[in-house]
């Protein structure tokens, strides 16, 4: 079975694994961004620059194209000119040919050519603007170039090649000289006209981009940068070889191919171009190539513009976009940190009301225990108390019955002794009178009166007792209640040898209770006390009436032995008595505490520090207002 421990270290290592696979997953994301943006920004920016190489392509094809229209008409104005067609007549003259490399060398001048000059039919070169240079055309025949065999067709040559003799680079423009028609017009020969490129290749290497020139084998013919004159753009062929060489276009050139690598932009038509060798400008320059043909000058024009600035441009998109994508996780992390901590907090909240309900569940399952409980006591003790009731109706039944026993026999010794004295005080008087002597019969008569009245009083008592105590309470007079049952008690008193002492103030305490029953009490505590000190020379009983505010307070105190400690609690308990059996029932105090109970009074007992019971009753006084009212 999984203990608590080991199902944490499970809940912790799937935590860590989520956090690890969402970890990847962000970075993941994080590097598709980047890839998309470097290819979006990559196809951006390479656009851009593709843009600008194009919009600058045109402004470089129209240049040029500026550049050799000037000397296009030049070779066919000459050619029409009839000076220059008689010259051609006379090819073989030497003062014609003189004159022919005058006119050639004045006409360059004024063209600004690099080389003006006059071929004949076979294409032998008679007169040319450089006649007096190192190496004159004039003498060489150059039948084999293209723009010669074009203008003996009848068509303006053009054509552009590295000059054989020269050794320079050069553009041709040639155009047929004709004899006038009348004379049969045949073709004489061919007026050429050299154009030099240097200055046009010189003015590209300040430009920004690179521009090539090729021809149709794509062979570099000029070059914004020197290293790449005369290099291929891809290997010939031999086929393109060839066909170079018998036009002797690069005649002793070593037509090397350029070390790069070409692919397609796209469907742009331009082309990605990238260095691999060693040559200028340097390993891995990469370029975007635009292209336009020039079908009239028989060359391409390509522009050459470095992707420095779109890769740089690139890193830069990627850069940000990698940060955008940290910040964004940043971001993410703390909103996701933050939401966790905030469902923490409800899930913490949820779970400390769930407690808080459990609890107060229990507790008032605990309450409802409680009280049904308590609600049960309360029945058992309201039938235990019934049950009190019952019996303590009952004991005070057997009491009064126990008290009404004690009394008949106190009431026959009180009324036996008086009797047989007045039946021997009467046969006494009825002697004296036999034997008349009346005066002495008369005190024995007297005697019996007093007797008979002494049975009277005793009788008078009686009667108190006899009445059935009612239950209503009534105003008593405490004072009275005490002497009536001294009264009472008095032969027991006397034949005891006790002191009694009442101390009772003089203002006729009353309380509201039942006279009969009041008497009995006391009666009670009175007869105990003589109990306890049953054998004593000299019995002493104090009883002390104190008024304490409302209430009032009748203390008897004796002289016997007091209670001992343990019984204190006891000695109101039904039938606990000390006493032999036969003599005490433990029924009187209890009845008297009850009895006290029935005046809202208390009864309670004590041992006097200087030895001896201490019984207090503690009764309310009744106001003297309540006095006349009753009254
Ligand atoms: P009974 O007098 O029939 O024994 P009571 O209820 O009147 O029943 O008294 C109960 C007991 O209380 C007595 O047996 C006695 O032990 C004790 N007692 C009562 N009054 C005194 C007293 N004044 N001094 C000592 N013990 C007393």
């Amino acid at each position: 079975m999984p203990t608590p421990s080991s199902r944490a270290e499970a809940a912790t290592g799937r935590s860590h694994l989520r956090t690890a696979v969402q970890v990847g997953l962000a970075l993941a994301a994080c590097a598709l961004v980047v890839l998309l943006t470097r290819t979006w920004a990559e196809d951006l920016f390479l656009e851009q620059t593709r843009a600008r190489a194009a919009a600058k392509l045109d402004l470089y094809a129209s240049n040029l194209s500026g550049a050799l229209a000037k000397y296009q008409a030049v070779p066919r104005l000459l050619a029409l000119n009839g000076d220059v067609v008689a010259l051609f007549r006379r090819a073989g003259d030497p003062e014609a040919q003189a004159r022919a490399n005058l006119l050639t060398a004045t006409i360059n001048d004024l063209t600004g050519a690099e080389d003006t000059y006059l071929m004949d039919a076979q294409g032998m070169t008679f007169a040319a603007s450089n006649w007096d240079s190192e190496r004159p055309f004039v003498g060489h025949n150059f039948s084999y170039r293209p723009y010669f065999q074009q203008a003996m067709e009848g068509r303006l040559g053009r054509y552009f090649a590295l000059g054989t003799t020269s050794g320079k680079r050069g553009y041709y423009f040639a155009s047929r000289v004709s004899a006038p028609k009348a004379e049969g017009g045949e073709a004489l020969g061919a007026v050429v006209v050299k154009v030099s490129l240097d200055d046009i290749e010189a003015a590209w290497t300040a430009s920004e981009e690179d521009v090539i020139v090729t021809d149709p084998y794509g062979v570099i013919f000029i070059a914004s940068q020197p290293d790449w004159r005369f290099r291929s753009l891809a290997p010939l062929d031999d086929a393109a070889l060839k066909a170079i060489a018998e036009n002797r276009r690069y005649e002793s050139v070593d037509l090397r191919p350029l070390e790069l690598e070409r692919r397609a932009l796209g469907s742009t038509g331009a082309e990605l171009l990238t260095f691999t060798g060693q040559a200028a400008p340097e390993a891995g320059a990469e370029y975007i190539m635009v292209d336009e043909e020039m079908p009239e000058a028989g060359w391409t024009l390509h522009v050459l513009a470095s992707t420095q600035l779109a890769r740089s441009q690139t890193v830069t998109a990627m850069v940000v976009a990698a940060l955008a994508c940290a910040i964004t996780l940043l971001i993410a992390t703390l909103i996701l940190q933050r939401r966790s901590r905030f469902i923490e907090r409800i899930e913490y909240q949820r779970r400390a009301s769930v407690e808080l309900e459990h609890r107060v569940e229990e507790r008032t399952a605990d309450l409802t225990e409680a009280n049904v409980q308590l609600e049960r006591e309360i029945a058992e003790r309201q039938a235990a108390e019934a049950e009190l009731r019952q019996a303590q109706d009952d004991l005070i039944q057997a009491g009064k019955l126990a008290a009404l026993g004690q009394m008949s026999a106190a009431l026959s010794h009180e009324f036996n002794q008086p009797l047989a004295a007045i039946r021997s005080y009467a046969d006494n008087a009825q002697l004296l009178i036999e034997r008349n002597r009346e005066a002495e019969a008369c005190g024995n008569l007297k005697l019996i009166k007093d007797l008979t009245a002494r049975m009277a009083e005793i009788s008078k008592h009686l009667m108190t007792f006899a009445r059935k105590p009612r239950s209503e309470l009534r105003p008593v007079v405490l004072a009275e209640v005490l002497d009536d049952t001294l009264d009472f008690l008095r032969i027991r008193l006397e034949r005891a040898g006790a002191e009694v002492t009442l101390d009772q103030p003089d203002c006729g305490l009353t309380v509201r209770a039942g006279r009969v029953r009041l008497q009995s009490v006391i009666l009670n505590l009175v007869s105990n006390a003589l109990d306890a000190m049953q054998g004593q020379a000299a019995p002493k009983l104090e009883i002390t009436v104190a008024e304490v505010g409302e209430r009032v307070t009748i203390t008897l105190r004796d002289h016997g032995p007091g209670i001992p400690a343990g019984q204190i609690g006891r000695i109101f308990d039904p039938f606990f008595t000390t006493k032999e059996v036969g003599e005490g029932l433990g029924l009187g105090l209890s009845i008297s505490y009850n009895i006290m109970k029935d005046f809202d009074g208390t009864l309670r007992a004590e041992n006097h520090p200087e030895g001896g019971a201490v019984f207090i009753i503690d009764l309310p006084l009744l106001p003297a207002a309540a006095l006349r009212v009753s009254a």
